[in-house]
């Protein structure tokens, strides 16, 4: 009788090892899908492994901890990240900032950092004050608040690119005068061509402040609770500190 029972066990252990087996993966978890655009350091970028990493990355990563959520990244061009949440993806998070526009498509999370666009130059520019700025050629990353900005300038030729990378290699070219750019990508791109470059900050020019937070469908708010709740409680516990150190040089 004792054996029998044992057997039954057995048999039934195996059917659940067999079931899990079968096609279903290896998490129970749902999955939240996060579009960023791997090219705007140090909010995200591709790491040494070749998988984006950056301050945004890891915050995701520490949200759908919280929310027990298993976080997969797919990284496309800013330009379509708003347009693609509830299609290709459910959230994004890249460095963006809050706009009525935006607004207009998708809810943004509470805000999670406050920035300001500055401006490179070639080492040794005269461009000073917001004046200087007219009549220049002017190089951004496309569908940011930098190409906003940049558009509104009195006599810019502006030069739309992909990757704001592209836009400071064309500074570095003579093809263009000024780039705008978010503060922290203009300081890591400041760094990298020291000798090429100046970045002065948004305050000479009058750069209203920005402020950062996770795109998110519109309507959804259980989804958008939870994730302020997670922001929160990250904050409270240290580990946002904790990001900011690791990955942003303030
Ligand atoms: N903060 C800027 C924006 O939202 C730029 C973001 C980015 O290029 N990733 O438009």
């Amino acid at each position: 009788m004792k054996n029998k029972i044992i057997s039954v066990v057995l048999v039934a252990m195996m059917m659940v090892a067999s079931l899990a087996g079968c096609g279903s993966s290896s998490s129970s978890k749902e999955t939240l899908v996060v579009g960023t655009n791997a090219a705007f350091p140090p909010f995200e970028y591709i790491g040494d492994d070749g998988n984006p990493d950056g301050f945004d990355v890891a915050l995701i990563k520490a949200i759908g901890e919280k929310i027990g959520m298993d976080v997969q990244i797919q990284d496309m061009e800013f330009d379509s990240l708003v347009s693609s949440i509830g299609g290709k993806i459910d959230v994004a998070i890249a460095g963006m900032t809050v706009t009525e526009e935006r607004q207009k498509t998708v809810d943004f999370s509470d805000p999670y950092y406050e920035a300001v666009q500055a401006v490179i130059v070639p080492k040794g520019s005269a461009i000073a004050t917001a004046d200087d700025l007219k009549n220049c050629k002017i190089g951004v990353q496309l569908g940011t608040t930098g190409e906003f900005i940049a558009d509104e300038i009195e006599g810019a030729e502006v030069s739309a690119y992909n990757k704001a990378i592209d836009a400071v290699n064309d500074l570095n070219n003579g093809r263009l005068d000024l780039v705008i750019v978010d503060k922290n990508p203009a300081a890591v791109f400041g760094t990298q061509y020291a000798d090429q470059v100046d970045v002065i900050d948004g305050s000479a020019f009058d750069f209203e402040a920005e402020f950062y937070a996770i795109a998110l469908p519109k309507g959804n708010t259980e989804l958008a609770e939870k994730i302020n709740n997670a922001i929160a409680e990250l904050k409270k516990d240290g580990t946002y500190d904790s990001l900011i150190a690791k990955y942003i040089e303030e």
